[in-house]
């Protein structure tokens, strides 16, 4: 069983491969028998809490994925990855609302909140989700669509409430965006967010950006110019024209010179190259923070907090992503302008400074975070830490779901929700 995440392993009694989501349900009933926690692996990018003891579900061999061209619904089992939707979803000339990285499964992409490379004009990839199944603790396979109390739970709780082995999702008939990176020298980081944050302001919802800090390793495989450099990338997606497109990222291009610049009409297959993000399995943990606001004094206390041993990813709210989806996805803070992620190497189960130093410079502009960005770092994994993924009220119902549907909780190898008493 391969995964991404290096500096954190599950530890189970027992792995499983299923082949079907019969087979899930066995295990989980099994598993229930023997009163023994459960966890779930697809590719290890968002390895939270390991699992110690009880039982693996390694997804990895629910492998379908059916498109409807006519509905624009792709079905797609656990096992599938982000890029392999992509791929099959291009040829019908259709695309799903898919984000920085090729390599994640693609549902639990969907079970953190699916923040996706053209979020701000479409929203949160999780709000076009149209069916799930799910296998639940007692080891029912159930069917749920919008508007089942289950539903909107298991969407951005990552794992809390059981196995999804499969998901309906709404593909939109996307085929090109003008799109790429302007990458800068990191002494250029604050120029270049300045001019970043001020664009911003105004710019339209059919833009989606991202501003990256992160030094590159000194790797053979990276061009030259990028090796054991320390940069600042501002990502862009967008739907329209090249002119559209060149017209509207001036006063970005304007930041300060670039190091490279490959802004282009790209086929949205193709999106998944726009970050540049490793591909080689690497240990890591991260944190973020969803900001009501991002200004001159939230950026200083960023660019403060963190260095060369951080990687900085800040995304841009905002547009579609304020409104609350039809799918009711358990994904708060809509009203936060901006997301900061910060991840860094790690190698052990205990809390990571730099992460804790990165929360408490943010808190005064933080609202809240994703739990489908919390990684490794299991020591930091409270109660207090999953009920910050949520207002007070999502987080009440979430914990009396999990009581009635997960009372023992028996899916807990997560940023885990405590069953209400
Ligand atoms: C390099 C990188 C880039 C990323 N970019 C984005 C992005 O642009 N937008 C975004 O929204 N997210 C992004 N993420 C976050 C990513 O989507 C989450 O970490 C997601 O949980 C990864 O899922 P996975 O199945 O690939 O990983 P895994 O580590 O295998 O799974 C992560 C967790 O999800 C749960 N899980 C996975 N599959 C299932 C299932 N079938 N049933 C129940 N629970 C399940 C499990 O609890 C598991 O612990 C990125 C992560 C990385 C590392």
């Amino acid at each position: 069983m391969e995964s991404f995440q290096t500096a954190y392993a599950h530890n189970p009694d027992l792995i499983v491969e299923p082949r079907t989501a019969e087979e899930v349900a066995a295990a989980v009933r099994n598993a229930a028998e023997r009163d023994l926690p459960i966890g779930v692996h697809a590719t290890g990018h968002g390895l939270s809490v390991p699992l110690d003891g009880g039982v693996l579900i390694d997804t990895g061999h629910l492998n379908g994925l059916h498109i409807d061209p006519d509905t624009r619904i792709a079905r797609v089992e656990a096992g599938v990855r982000a890029g392999t939707l992509l791929t099959a979803a291009a040829e019908h000339g259709l695309a799903p609302l898919s984000g920085s990285s090729p390599s994640v499964s693609v549902i639990g992409y969907l079970l953190g909140s699916g923040l996706g490379l053209l979020a701000r004009h479409y929203g949160y990839a999780a709000d076009r989700v149209r069916a799930l199944e799910l296998v639940t603790a007692d080891g029912e396979l159930r069917r749920l669509v919008p508007g089942d109390a289950l539903f909107g739970a298991v969407l951005g709780t990552v794992g809390n409430f059981g196995v999804v082995t499969a998901v309906e999702l709404e593909l939109l008939p996307v085929t090109e965006i003008y799109g790429g990176q302007l990458v800068f020298d990191a002494a250029n980081a604050e120029p270049v967010l300045d001019a970043w944050r001020a664009w911003a302001a105004t710019a339209p919802d059919t833009v989606t950006t991202s501003a990256g800090l992160l030094t590159y390793p000194d790797l053979e495989q990276l061009p030259p110019f990028l090796r054991g450099r320390s940069v600042v990338g501002l990502r862009i997606a967008f739907e329209g024209t090249a002119a559209e497109g060149e017209r509207l990222v001036a006063p970005l291009r304007a930041a300060a010179s670039t190091i490279t610049d490959d802004l282009r009409i790209m086929p949205y297959a193709e999106s998944g190259s726009i970050h540049r993000e490793p591909p080689e399995p690497h240990g890591y943990a991260a944190t973020n923070a969803a900001l009501r606001r991002f200004d001159a004094a939230a950026q200083r206390a960023l660019l403060a907090a963190t260095g060369p041993d951080t990687v900085v990813d800040i995304r841009q709210l905002g547009g579609a992503l304020r409104e609350p989806g039809k799918s009711g996805a358990a994904v708060d803070f809509r009203e936060a302008e901006f997301l900061v992620r910060v991840i860094t190497a790690a190698d052990g189960p205990g809390r990571v400074p730099a992460l804790d130093a990165v929360r408490s410079a943010l808190a005064p502009w933080t609202l809240g975070h994703q739990l489908g960005f919390l990684y490794g770092a299991p020591a930091a994994a409270d109660e207090a830490q999953t009920r910050a993924g949520f207002t007070p009220e999502t987080y009440d119902r979430l914990a009396a779901l999990k009581a009635e549907y997960d009372p023992a909780a028996r899916f807990r190898a997560t940023r885990a929700i405590v069953p209400a008493r």
